[in-house]
């Protein structure tokens, strides 16, 4: 009887290709949840110009780049700008992204602005100056849409994002609100969409990693985060932590709200809810009066 041979054991497989793989699952999933938010929440329609908003870290250089695989088989035709507003930040590597945009082909336009000298004028020493920061640089982006007559302004923020802004609003200001994935501008001029809105940021940390994007950091400026913010980013980061999963499961409730359940009148109509006759309800005033009422007699009463 011939002795059994043996099987040639599988090659192991590569660090490299492993590493292959796994960038093309991530890179697969990036396409998918930022194809589902466009269409989700109607983003891109035939014949939009949408100007990408790069600000040189991870996440615009993410969104960019998922953007341009998508528009190579979206079932729409639009057209990709990258914008970049240079802040005239000390130390800013005015040569990075025009060498990284031009290397990739795409059409692209660098804002010069020197909103670095205005917001070090006007916020003092040592405090925040993300916000200000921020305003003028929407301002100045808008303006150039504007001009330029793009019809949607694409941000780079993320799921955690999104539900970082949400605490924040509830924490700090007392309300329900967050980042939507796509908005009307104040003044009703622009449509602002955020094709990134169901990405986590570990996913887009290990993209820019693989994809070996030019990062320029944003603090060149040396301003830190706000205060609140950073507070708000490290309890969800225990959160998530303790319970893996659970930022996921906020960012899946933004998009499920049910306004009977919650407190606001103006959302929901509690007070038609019930109601037995067609006689005008007493107004809020007339019941704390009624309340004031009951008060004094007791008061009289002891
Ligand atoms: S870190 Fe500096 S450049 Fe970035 S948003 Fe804040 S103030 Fe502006």
């Amino acid at each position: 009887m011939n002795a059994a041979i043996p099987l040639p054991l599988a090659e192991p497989q590569s660090v490299a290709q492993r590493k292959k793989r796994e960038a093309d699952k991530l890179a697969k999933r990036l396409r998918h949840q930022v194809g589902k938010a466009i269409a989700d929440f109607g983003m891109i329609e035939d014949g939009d110009k949408v100007m990408v908003c790069l600000s040189g870290g991870k996440d615009s250089y993410a969104m960019l780049d998922v953007l341009l695989q998508l528009q190579k088989k979206a079932p729409v035709n639009f057209s990709i700008t990258a914008v970049n507003l240079d802040q005239k930040q000390p130390d800013f590597p005015e040569h990075v992204l025009p060498e990284y945009l031009r290397s990739i082909g795409v059409d692209f336009h660098i804002i010069e602005q020197d909103t670095y000298s205005v917001v070090s004028r006007v916020i003092p020493e040592g405090k925040t100056m993300c916000s200000l920061c921020s305003r003028l640089r929407r301002g100045a982006l808008y303006t150039y849409a504007e001009d330029h007559g793009y019809t949607k302004i694409a941000l780079g923020h993320h799921r955690d994002d999104l539900v970082n802004t949400f605490f924040l609003n509830l924490f700090f200001h007392a309300k329900l609100s967050g980042m939507p994935p796509k908005l009307l501008s104040d003044d009703g001029k622009h449509v602002v969409i955020r094709p990134l809105a169901y990405v986590r940021e570990a996913d887009i940390e290990a993209y820019a990693e693989a994809k070996q994007f030019p990062i320029i950091p944003c603090n060149l400026c040396g301003s830190q985060e706000n205060l609140q913010r950073a507070q708000v980013k490290k309890m969800l980061a225990q959160w998530e932590k303790d319970t893996p999963g659970r930022v996921e499961t906020m960012s899946r409730a933004l998009g499920d709200i049910r306004p009977s359940q919650l407190s606001d009148p103006n959302l929901f109509d509690f007070l038609s809810l019930g109601k037995r006759g067609d006689a005008a309800l007493p107004d809020a005033h007339a019941w704390l009066a009624s309340g004031e009422t009951h008060a004094t007699d007791t008061d009289d009463a002891a």
